[in-house]
């Protein structure tokens, strides 16, 4: 089944104690979560265990535990990283692969993500993928191109079955993140009906009707409703909105 998700990537914010708070604040004030809806709360390395604490506490498991990177061997001499199977000891089943902030700031190609999400495949986590384009490639109208590229180059040798089970899809324009401006809703269903016709293409018609595509980049109380009534938005990958429990509840609101 197609799942609504809403996840907060929290970057580089927040104590270990605000983060916890945030998500028991969150947690109290949740509508409840239907089967096809999940919520995720992606922290930084240091937060994970007491977030998993936090969560472990809460019965409802829809709500899930994300890291925002990972590195794409097993082990080993890789000094200052952290493995799959370290954040999945901890309770974590998702992943951010792709930002656009670790594609620019740290230079992650195509060819390195893929071995990200080959190792994470590997793992049996989920990835939640990032894609999308800088605003010199929208302005030149090249948006679809660089995005089949991203898509192509990194997720699409794998097979169906790993693509189904482990993938969801984060479009991210990258002009839009943390900038305040937002895509319009017309430029969000276009592309990410882009992006779905792209899998049926590259797999079938029913693997896209099951995948979901997410939009990032300044989502919030205010426009999420808008967005995710589109008929291919399934809900957001939320950056600064995802810091504060009164920013961050009406987007899973939106959901409903
Ligand atoms: C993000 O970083 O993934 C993001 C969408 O950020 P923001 O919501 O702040 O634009």
């Amino acid at each position: 089944m197609r799942k609504k998700i809403v996840a907060g990537n929290w970057k580089m914010n927040l104590s270990i104690a605000e983060g916890v708070q945030l998500v028991k604040n969150i947690i109290n004030e949740m509508p409840s979560l239907q089967g096809h809806q999940e919520v995720v709360f992606c922290t930084p390395f240091t937060h994970l265990s007491s977030v998993a604490n936090e969560l472990n506490q809460n019965v409802n498991i829809q709500v899930k535990l994300g890291a925002q990177n990972c590195n794409d061997h097993a082990s080993g001499a890789y000094t200052g990283e952290i493995s799959s199977s370290m954040l999945q000891e901890i309770g974590v089943s998702h992943v951010i692969i792709g930002h656009s902030e670790r594609r620019q700031l740290f230079h992650e190609s195509n060819a390195f993500l893929k071995s990200k999400v080959d190792t994470l495949v590997a793992s049996k986590m989920q990835i939640l993928f990032c894609c999308g384009e800088p605003l010199e490639i929208r302005e030149a109208n090249g948006q679809n191109e660089y995005v089949a590229n991203q898509l192509q180059e990194s997720l699409f040798h794998l097979s169906a079955q790993d693509f189904l089970n482990q993938i969801t899809i984060a479009y991210e324009p990258i002009w839009a993140i943390g900038t305040g401006v937002t895509a319009s809703t017309a430029q969000a269903q276009e592309m990410h009906a882009f992006i779905r016709n792209l899998i049926s293409q590259q797999y079938s018609e029913s693997v896209a009707s099951e995948i979901s595509i997410l939009y990032g980049g300044s989502c919030n109380a205010q426009n999420a409703s808008e967005l995710f009534a589109n008929e291919d938005v399934d809900g957001g990958l939320i950056g600064g909105a995802a810091l504060k429990a009164e920013t961050f509840l009406p987007i899973i609101k939106a959901l409903h």
